[in-house]
């Protein structure tokens, strides 16, 4: 019989959260520390801090990729992948741990909890610096690679942060998107936008600007919706979802980056799978790691 409550954690590059969850994937108690000292002695004194003989077992949620019981590349925090945490944890906690990847994470936080609670098969896309995402099929998280922000959709394009070239990730994610605005600012296109003391302009700045109309910032943020669009058409052609969730900071686009998507998709897709998928925003938002983390345990 499994018990009523879990551990999640959602193991970030700047916060540890942790938090008791419910198993309807309902957070009753938390805690957030910084995960810049000793990350392994921080996350034992947190889970020691909500354990009881109520828990299930503990489910981690990590950026980067995972084998399910080992950490096999964490570009925020590599001293992971050099500790065994999972044997750490399941020693001092007797209880056992669960490893997932963050994206996959919160794509099933989303389903037990979230805008996929009434949906069998969805695709959730994080729209944030990258892009990643997860898929939910028949109402099962799929265990796959899932780089949903590493397909091609601009052949011999932008060079990628992965190595490739012309990813969907270096078209309508956020660093996509300065790159673009400093590219156009460096060619001296008319524009109000500027560059901070760091030559560097961030999305939110951007945005400002598209909002009071600068016609180069409202272009930056359509045509990286474009290409979302895009993106959004092959997912809904390949798995037929019943929805696409979209989480991440680039949300707060919306008027203008998803509804530029949302355009194309319609045009690109087959119009009876398109007419068919509807197109929301999470509702866990930040805390959809932390629940699916805690989902693991149950799965
Ligand atoms: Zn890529």
């Amino acid at each position: 019989m499994s018990k009523p409550f879990s551990i999640g954690v959602d193991l970030g590059g700047t916060n540890l959260r942790v938090a008791v969850v419910s198993r309807e994937g309902e957070i009753v108690d938390r805690i957030t520390v910084s995960s810049t000292g000793n990350v392994i002695d921080s996350l034992t004194a947190a889970i020691e801090r909500l354990f009881s003989d109520k828990i299930n077992g503990i489910g981690l949620a990590v950026a980067g990729l995972t084998d399910g019981k080992k950490i096999l590349s964490s570009p925020n925090l590599p001293i992971l992948k050099e500790i065994d945490l999972v044997s750490v944890l399941e020693g001092r906690f007797n209880t056992p741990v669960y490893l997932g990847n963050d994206a996959s994470a919160a794509t099933l936080g989303e389903s037990v909890a979230g805008a996929g609670k009434d949906f069998n098969t969805f695709v959730m896309l994080t729209l944030g610096t990258g892009i990643g995402g997860g898929v939910v099929y028949n109402r099962k998280l799929l265990n796959i690679a899932g780089e949903l922000g590493h397909i091609v959709v601009e052949p011999g394009g932008r060079l990628c942060g992965c190595g490739g070239r012309g990813c969907l990730e270096a078209y309508a994610s956020a660093r996509a998107m300065s790159m673009a605005a400093m590219e156009a600012i460096d060619l001296k296109r008319e524009t109000m936008m500027t560059l901070d003391k760091n030559g560097r302009i961030m999305p939110e700045d951007i945005y400002k600007y598209a909002a009071d109309g600068d016609p180069l910032a409202t272009e930056i943020f359509k045509n990286a919706g474009f290409y979302l669009g895009l993106g959004i058409a092959n997912y809904i052609n390949i798995f037929g979802p019943d929805a696409i969730i979209l989480t991440g900071g680039l949300i707060g686009a919306w008027d203008i980056y998803v509804k530029k998507a949302i355009k194309t998709a319609a045009a690109a897709a087959f119009k009876e799978l398109f007419a068919k998928t509807a197109i929301i925003p999470s509702k866990l938002a930040g805390d959809a790691g932390i629940v699916g983390a805690a989902e693991l345990t149950y799965c």
